[in-house]
């Protein structure tokens, strides 16, 4: 946990962070922190794995600050559709 790789989301920076799971429901692969600004991902993970959690918590982030209120079967199914389709972190973690 000594690398926190940067990622801009509609101008923000949120800072990416991999740490062992709190004890809180929500917290399966991945959570983002709008406060914060850090999108906080289970340490462990492969890289596949990694950048598709990150891609579902940027859909979180885009449909709360753009308010499109995706619920998480969307957000589920647009991680998957782009992250087949090619969508990668320009930098490995
Ligand atoms: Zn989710």
């Amino acid at each position: 946990m000594s690398y926190f790789p940067i990622i801009k989301i509609l101008g923000i920076e949120y800072t990416i962070i991999e740490r062992q799971p709190f004890h809180i429901e929500d917290y399966d692969m991945g959570m983002s922190d709008s406060i914060r600004n850090e999108i906080i991902i289970r340490a462990g993970m492969n890289q596949d794995t990694k950048e598709s959690t990150i891609l579902h918590e940027v859909i979180h982030i885009l449909s709360d600050k753009m308010g499109l209120s995706l619920e998480e079967n969307t957000i589920n199914c647009l991680e998957s559709g782009l992250y087949s389709v090619g969508y990668r972190l320009k930098e490995k973690l």
